[in-house]
């Protein structure tokens, strides 16, 4: 992912994140309404011996909607496949996915927002009749062949509700939004993987790592073993507040976890933009960047520490997005009062 390769090259292994991914529900930190909800239709779904209804999942990258994904099969007892929106250009891809799903198993698609049109309306009676209209033949000898799928349950995961059509949406029985994480949540978690990963860290050096990573576990963990590399090469091994300190200062992280990129997005705003207000397009083309990656990755959380604000006209530093910056904001008639 572009964010993790800026990070210093700190990119999970596939391993390393099966290692700290929690893979049961009660095993997953934070996120308690959603937690409670999905208990209670995983457990009713259970008792009743019926399969679960499609469930979405939406939010920033890194809060956990894959490892939510992953967790509930396990619970339901069930076949897991997994399938990526991205990969899937026509309905034949997803063909072999559908009939291969067992009574009551899970398929879940990550990325969902970036299925094409033809494979969302081939996914309607798979979602709702569990059934798929197959069309063979062409012209006056097409005939569409009705086959019946396996009860089961299609789990999306999204970045971007927006881009998700309203049938499709409303297929879906359960919808839960993911938020960030507060700092006691993500303290909680770094303990917990530096447990996994066999790492002693002190609570406040904990915290601290909790602190600088955005709201996201994805950058928590990401960050610890960051941290725990410079202990071990730096220190004995142990991550104290002041080791941890350290290492983030040179990953460039600052104290409300920014890390070069976010920076850069806000002191580009800043000098070419005067403080906005410019179109996402516009910065994402001065930062030589995709727009998808900022609006995915880099401005949910600016947004959610109201260093910018989205406006018609486009995104404007706030009054604490120049104060961050050092800057000074221009005069409340400049910018206008609505965002002081
Ligand atoms: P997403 O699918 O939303 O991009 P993931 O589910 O892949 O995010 O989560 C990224 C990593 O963050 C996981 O591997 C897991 O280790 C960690 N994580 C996410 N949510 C939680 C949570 N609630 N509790 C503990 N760890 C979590």
């Amino acid at each position: 992912m572009v964010r993790e390769t800026l990070l210093g090259g700190q990119s999970p292994t596939p391993e390393d994140d099966s290692v700290l991914r929690p893979q049961l529900l009660q095993e997953m930190v934070g996120q308690q309404e959603v937690h409670a909800r999905l208990k209670i239709a995983v457990g009713a779904a259970t008792k009743r011996g019926d399969t679960l209804g499609h469930v979405l999942f939406d939010g920033p990258p890194g809060l956990g909607k894959t490892t939510f994904a992953m967790c509930i099969p396990r619970h339901l007892d069930v076949g897991f496949q997994i399938a990526n929106g991205a990969a899937l250009k026509a309905p034949k891809d997803i063909i072999p996915y559908l009939t291969n799903a067992q009574e009551g198993s899970v398929l879940f698609i990550d990325e969902i927002h970036r299925l094409p049109k033809t494979i969302e309306e081939f996914l309607y009676p798979a979602m709702e009749d569990f059934r798929i209209d197959i069309v063979l033949g062409e012209g006056i000898n097409a005939r569409t062949i009705n086959m019946p799928l396996k009860p089961f349950t299609l789990i999306g995961a999204t970045t971007r509700t927006g881009l998700i059509s309203a049938p499709l949406r409303d297929r879906f029985q359960i919808r839960e939004h993911l938020e960030f994480y507060n700092i006691e949540e993500l303290t909680e978690i770094v303990l917990r993987s530096a447990a996994k990963l066999k790492t002693r860290v002190e609570d406040s050096a904990a915290r601290e790592i909790a602190t600088r990573s955005r709201g996201t576990p994805r950058l928590a963990n990401n960050r610890l073993r960051w941290v725990r590399d410079y202990a071990t090469d730096q220190a004995d091994g142990h991550v104290t507040l002041q080791v941890a300190r350290d290492a983030l200062e040179m990953l460039r992280v600052d104290e409300l976890g920014l890390d070069g990129q976010d920076r850069k997005y806000l002191e580009t705003l800043l000098r070419v933009f005067h403080g906005g207000p410019a179109g996402v397009e516009a910065i994402a083309h001065t930062l030589n960047t995709a727009t998808d990656t900022l609006e995915d990755e880099v401005e949910p959380f600016l947004l959610r520490s109201e260093l910018i604000v989205r406006t018609p006209r486009g995104r404007q530093l706030t009054v604490a997005g120049y104060d961050h910056l050092g800057a000074t904001p221009p005069e409340p008639e400049v910018q206008g009062e609505l965002f002081r």
